[in-house]
């Protein structure tokens, strides 16, 4: 394999990064105003909408060696085809994860200091293939403090043909220098109709609910959709719906028999699960239909005449503050034991 054919052509070719549906007029009029890029643009947008995607594919168009008239990235030359490979060397990514010595990805909490260092030293090496070099953020609010400063200078003064993508759905977090020095773009919001149409082409059924469960966010609902855990919430939510019956200690117990490092992930899921749950909980008490759980309808309805609407509003309340701590170190355990035994409560046993 020569250097100009980073890709075993027998090998399935990967292509490179296409705009989501609702993101193509978007993103074309990106590309065609390219000249007017500033060095640094920070995407801004709700989690869940493929402001990753759009940011690859600003990438993807800025390190094609031949790209269309329309500006859009060739898919076929060199540098699309180290990029479609995660190879390319000119393009670098910094994301909240720890590459250990197997090569395994796991996700931490931080992008540290040493990482965005390793980043300033990189930008200035000169282009591997001649061209632009391009540094993905994603999502730039995980810089700690130390980190988001020593990006300064590189945002400040850029080498030439340095493109640095910032990707936040929290710009609130950033450091106010480091979102002044980027040029900001808001991604586009698909309409609920565009998110539908995509997760049905995707192969998720019931795309509605899993959409509304997902604060209607696409890409959260896909990632729902697994058969993994259509599984898991049918079982949380048979539990959900015999709370007299319900052991938080048994329960609970089921956070700590995943592997550690999937417990928040577990807890965010309950907190997920119970949320849309008690939202619907509350629509059924007051004469309304289930939104998210429509296929438990008639276990809402036996549940909701013995819920008292202030101490569901609290308890909803209370499921909303358990999930911005979320970030936060905590027993994964505790806090759905406290949050499943506070919700048996609601019952009055
Ligand atoms: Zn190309």
């Amino acid at each position: 394999m020569s250097a100009d054919d980073p890709i075993d052509r027998s090998a399935v070719p990967r292509r490179s990064a296409e705009p989501l549906p609702w993101q193509c007029r978007f993103a074309a009029d990106l590309l065609a105003r390219r000249s007017g890029w500033g060095h640094a643009l920070l995407l801004t947008g709700p989690a869940g909408i493929g402001k990753r995607r759009l940011a690859e594919v600003l990438a993807g168009a800025l390190l094609c060696e031949s790209p269309r008239s329309d500006g859009s990235a060739c898919g076929e030359c060199a540098g699309c085809r180290y990029v479609a490979a995660g190879q390319h060397p000119d393009l670098r990514v910094l994301e909240p994860v720890d590459v250990d010595d197997e090569g395994v990805a796991k996700p931490v909490e931080a992008i540290v200091v040493d990482r965005v260092r390793s980043l300033t030293e990189w930008v200035q090496v000169t282009s591997h293939r001649g061209g632009s070099k391009v540094t993905l953020i994603v999502p730039a609010e995980r810089m700690n403090a130390a980190a988001a400063n020593a990006l300064l200078k590189t945002l400040e003064e850029p080498p030439s043909g340095t493109f640095l993508i910032l990707v936040s759905h929290q710009p609130g977090r950033l450091l106010p220098t480091v979102a002044s020095r980027c040029q900001r773009i808001a991604a586009p919001r698909p309409t609920v109709a565009e998110s539908v149409a995509w997760l049905a082409g995707q192969g998720v059924g019931d795309p509605e609910r899993l959409l509304a469960r997902a604060g209607r966010s696409p890409l959260a609902a896909l990632a729902l959709g697994g058969a993994d855990d259509q599984a898991e919430r049918a079982s949380w939510l048979a539990a959900l719906a015999r709370p007299g019956a319900l052991s938080a200690v048994t329960l609970g117990a089921r956070i700590d028999a995943l592997p550690r490092e999937a417990r928040k992930d577990g807890l965010a899921a309950l907190i997920g699960w119970l949320a849309g749950w008690c939202d619907d909980l509350a629509r059924v008490r007051f004469g309304g239909e289930p939104l998210q759980n429509g296929d438990m309808k008639a276990e809402l309805g036996a549940l909701a005449a013995s819920v008292a609407p202030i101490a569901l509003f609290r308890y909803h309340r209370a499921l909303l503050h358990a999930r911005a701590l979320l970030g936060h170190p905590l027993q994964p355990r505790l806090v759905a034991e406290a949050l499943l035994i506070d919700y048996r409560d609601l019952f009055g046993r």
